[in-house]
């Protein structure tokens, strides 16, 4: 297995697998049965660590299911403790039970202690070097609910794991789970380094509760510098990302390159018709992707190694969304163009 990072189209959600020498890693597990696919297409028997960003069920529904596969082993899970989540809601509840009883059964370890404080080695493997550049220390040991070093409250995204994962052949990208404008402003202010080659943009390109989305999108930007933008986004009435949130990322970086797991309803209307068969979508990567059998993928799963986006072709892809899509907003929207 080459060293990648796969991100992995689970609809709204997020799942991003990474591969080393010998080694792998999961981050997020969304709610898709791509997830469990991927696993078994990549043949992998052993992820050494499942960092889980944030309880949002978007990024941890999945984790049940990998828990009670026995033929994959785990190493690690690193999961927060979240006070907004109701333990005795059902879908909670079981959440909790399930690595309880991998927790007392030696199934892996389960650590809630993950934070700016790790040293790089932590999480690190198999030539693939895994920072971690949020939550700080002082976040953790508030958490959600709770009031951010920053000022403002903090919600289950204020929280969330801010991860840069380095590939043997230097590629960084930056997995920033759900990270909102409240933890943005506390990295910002402690001068902490985000840049990164490629940037999975947090929350699905579309943030309800910042007051200002193409101010926050320009923020990141700037403060990540990414020559390549990702969107993992489910096909659906709201269009993700919103056009303001694509107008941020390409007010600071009008030569970024964007691509979505799925066909957002901002670039095709939820009305219009989609492709009739997973055939006509032949730009697709191999991997699992939510949106193959329904045919809402847009870029769909995607592989990632130097010099960035390297499955699906960008050409194809490109293709494949000019044919498709009525109004391909990472088009009109880029300056040059419309
Ligand atoms: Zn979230
Ligand atoms: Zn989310």
């Amino acid at each position: 297995v080459s060293s990648e990072l796969h991100v992995i189209d689970v609809g709204h959600g997020n799942c991003a697998v990474v591969t080393g020498n010998d080694w792998a890693m999961m981050v997020d597990a969304g709610a898709s049965a791509a997830v469990i696919e991927t696993v078994i297409h990549l043949g992998l028997t052993r992820l050494n660590s499942i960092v889980i960003s944030h309880r949002d069920f978007d990024h941890a529904r999945g984790l049940v299911q990998l828990l009670a596969r026995e033929s994959l082993e785990i190493g690690a899970v690193y999961i927060g403790a979240d006070a907004a989540k109701n333990p005795s809601a059902p879908e909670t509840a079981n959440l909790l039970v399930a690595l309880a009883d991998a927790k007392r059964g030696g199934r892996c370890t389960v650590s809630r202690d993950l934070d700016n404080t790790f040293a790089s080695t932590e999480l690190s493997g198999g030539g693939v070097v895994v920072e971690v550049i949020a939550p700080t220390f002082a976040t953790v040991m508030t958490g959600p609910t709770g009031r951010s070093p920053a000022g403002p409250k903090m919600t289950s995204n204020s929280v969330s794991a801010v991860l840069r994962v380095v590939l043997p052949d230097g590629l960084r990208i930056l997995l920033p789970g759900d990270m909102d404008h409240v933890a943005l402003k506390e990295l910002i202010e402690a001068g902490v380094d985000l840049t990164a080659d490629v940037l999975v943009f947090p929350h699905h390109g579309s943030l309800g509760t910042v007051p200002d989305e193409r101010a926050f999108a320009a923020d990141v930007m700037r403060a990540v510098n990414a020559a390549t933008v990702l969107f993992s986004v489910g096909r659906a009435i709201k269009a993700r990302p919103t056009a303001d949130v694509l107008s941020g990322v390409l007010d600071v970086r009008p030569d970024v390159k964007i691509a979505c797991t799925q066909l957002s309803s901002g670039c095709l209307g939820m009305g219009s018709d989609l492709p009739e068969s997973p055939t006509q979508l032949g730009h697709l990567t191999a991997l699992p992707a939510a949106g193959r059998s329904t045919c809402r993928a847009c870029a769909g799963s995607i592989t990632l190694r130097r010099p960035g986006m390297v499955g699906p072709v960008a050409a194809e892809h490109e293709k494949y969304l000019l044919a498709t899509a009525s109004t391909p907003m990472c088009r009109t929207l880029r300056p040059e163009v419309g």
